[in-house]
């Protein structure tokens, strides 16, 4: 099987993570660090990117990481604390690691986009972990621009009343799965077939300034979906397609913010478990997101993920606004 060792590596290094953001959030009370644009940062961020860029390096000392978080503001004298929070916490899993370790391991996380290489949302849904929502830690490997290996860990979803603590992996060619986080048999996963189905809804943010939530419901409507959107934080959204809990994920710009450009990170991990579960992902306009060429998607506006039956409907109802 192909890629089987970077999909090992990737999901125990996300378990790991998810771990530790969990134990952040049970026994800390995560509060928010502002970072110089203004969102908001955790030490279970910084945790989990120092844990996971960890265990990359060490399995492939090759591979870049293109991470969210970088160790600038934790090496300001002011943030002794969260440091040695972040230490503490990293210590559970690497009873080692020194605070220099930490910053080196998080540093590691400022690669470049190029020929192969990862990309990590430690905590993806920043806002939604420290609202006791939905968020998702999210790691996809690249190589030449195509996505090969996307693992999300979503330490708070679960579907139908099974268990909570859900991992979602995907290799391109072999399609996707999903089990408990905590341990337990893949179960394959399918996108929403049947319009009948009381599944056949849509997702969006529950952050009005992500996305247009107004356009977003007169697009869903278009494509015959009648009933609310759910609004959840995090790739925990393409989780939900993938899994056929939501036959549409709609992200449209936020007229708050129209000249916003997406992440890779926001996107890498969950557009291939969408695509191996046999959904569709573009942009607004039907392009695919180019994963190849730099942090941020230059290219692409808007981002539109869905069971790919309804894919080509909500291009042209998009087209025709
Ligand atoms: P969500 O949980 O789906 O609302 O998305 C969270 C992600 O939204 C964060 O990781 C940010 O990178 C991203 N984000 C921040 N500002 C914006 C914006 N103005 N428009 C779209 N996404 C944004
Ligand atoms: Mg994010």
């Amino acid at each position: 099987m192909a890629y089987e060792l970077e999909k090992q590596v990737a999901v125990a290094a996300v378990r790991q993570a998810a771990q530790l953001c969990e134990a952040v959030r049970q026994t800390l009370v995560p509060e928010a660090i502002e970072k110089n644009d203004k969102s908001p940062v955790t030490v279970a961020d910084f945790g989990a990117q120092a844990l996971i860029c960890r265990a990359l390096a060490e399995a492939f000392p090759q591979d870049a990481v293109v991470g969210e978080e970088d160790a600038n503001d934790l090496r300001q004298p002011e943030m002794a604390t969260p440091l040695a929070t972040v230490t503490t916490q990293v210590q559970r899993h690497v009873p080692t690691a020194t605070p220099d370790d930490v910053l080196a391991w998080i540093d590691h996380g400022n690669g470049t986009v190029s020929s192969r290489y990862w990309t990590l949302d430690p905590i993806d849904g920043t806002k939604g972990f420290l609202r006791g929502d939905q968020y998702a830690i999210a790691l996809a490997l690249v190589e030449d621009g195509d996505l090969k290996v996307g693992v999300l860990g979503c330490p708070y979803l679960s579907f139908d009343g099974g268990e909570q603590g859900l991992i979602f992996v995907a290799v391109r060619g072999e399609g996707a799965v999903m089990m408990p986080l905590a341990g337990g048999d893949p179960q394959p996963l399918q996108v929403v077939q049947d319009p009948q189905s009381e599944r056949f809804r849509f997702v969006e943010s529950v952050e009005s300034g992500h996305g247009d939530q107004r356009q977003q419901s007169a697009m869903a409507q278009a494509v015959g979906i009648q009933s609310p959107s759910m609004r959840m934080d995090s790739q925990a959204k393409y989780a939900a397609v993938a899994a056929g809990q939501a036959a549409l994920y709609l992200r449209l710009p936020s007229p708050k913010t129209p000249n916003y450009r997406e992440k890779i990170w926001d996107h890498a991990a969950g557009t291939l478990v969408v695509q191996e579960a046999g959904g569709c992902v573009t942009d607004m306009h039907g392009k695919p997101l180019d994963f190849g060429k730099a942090a941020r998607f230059e290219d692409n506006r808007g981002v539109v993920v869905s069971n790919g039956m309804i894919h080509t409907d909500v291009l042209a109802a998009l087209a025709a606004k």
